[in-house]
């Protein structure tokens, strides 16, 4: 029997699920032959309500979808967190600066009162979460990965390291050297820093290493004259619902 796989968004953007179906040719047709894909509602119209294996996206930000996740927890025997929004909370979060209410007239205007919105949080806020694949989107090779070591009874080997490190192994110079910040010195690898080696700086999107070194990303800001409130307007993007460096 083949394990029963099911996606399901939250509040998002659904480029998760988007780029999970960028997975193609033989990776796409090994997974399709090792697993049952019974509910991917950018995929199928049919849909299962037994599955094994829960991939949610989307971070929680109303009342309503608390139930809802609560019910797919209890179905799902290994529940995974997919993309930033539901490691995170994400880009959902940036709305937790203000009052709710008045976020929802921004967004609404006069028909404000119809909507139901709460702060932003993550998935593991509201249930437990078994297994995390990060990123905004996440690289379909690490979403593959995750689900072959399932498939191998394994527990995923995701880097606990910083960008900094897949940066310098790139051979990218450090952006801090152009007088910008960056999130790279707390920001979990398995990108390949991806944002530098494009000419950008790293955001944070696959969220803080476990145990950031804080004292050395304020080591750092000092020695380029940078300030930690420069560097907290780049952690609002994604990690608003963490804050680390207050
Ligand atoms: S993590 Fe990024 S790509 Fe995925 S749903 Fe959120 S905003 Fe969209
Ligand atoms: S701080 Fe940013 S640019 Fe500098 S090495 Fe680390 S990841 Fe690369
Ligand atoms: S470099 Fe930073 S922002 Fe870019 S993909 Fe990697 S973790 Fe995300």
């Amino acid at each position: 029997m083949k394990p029963k796989v099911a996606f399901f968004d939250f509040t998002s953007c659904e480029g998760c699920q988007l780029d999970a179906l960028n997975l193609t040719g033989e990776e796409l047709t090994d997974l399709l032959n090792a697993v049952d894909v019974v509910n991917f509602r950018e995929v199928k119209t049919q849909r299962e309500d037994n599955y094994d294996v829960a991939f949610i996206e989307g971070s929680i930000t109303r009342e309503s979808e608390i139930p809802r996740l609560q019910k797919i927890r209890n179905q799902a025997k290994v529940l995974i967190a997919l993309g930033a929004c539901a490691c995170i909370g994400g880009v959902n979060c940036l709305k937790n600066h203000l009052p709710m209410e008045e976020v929802k007239q921004i967004v609404y205007g006069k028909d404000a009162k119809y909507y139901d919105t709460i702060p932003a949080r993550p998935v593991n806020a509201v249930v437990p979460v078994d297994y995390y694949v990060r990123g905004c989107p996440p690289l379909p090779a690490e979403l593959l990965k995750v689900i072959k070591a399932l498939l191998l009874g394994k527990k995923p080997e995701i880097p606990n390291h910083p960008v900094c490190v897949e940066c310098k192994m790139a051979g990218n110079i450090c952006v801090f050297e152009r007088g910008t910040t960056c999130l790279g010195p707390v920001t979990r690898a398995g990108c390949g820093a991806i944002c530098v080696t494009s000419g950008r700086h790293c955001w944070g999107c696959r969220g803080l290493v476990d145990e950031p070194n804080i004292d050395s990303e304020k080591d750092i800001l000092k020695k380029y004259g940078l300030t930690v409130e420069q560097v907290v307007e780049k952690f609002k993007i994604y990690d608003t619902y963490v804050e680390v460096l207050r």
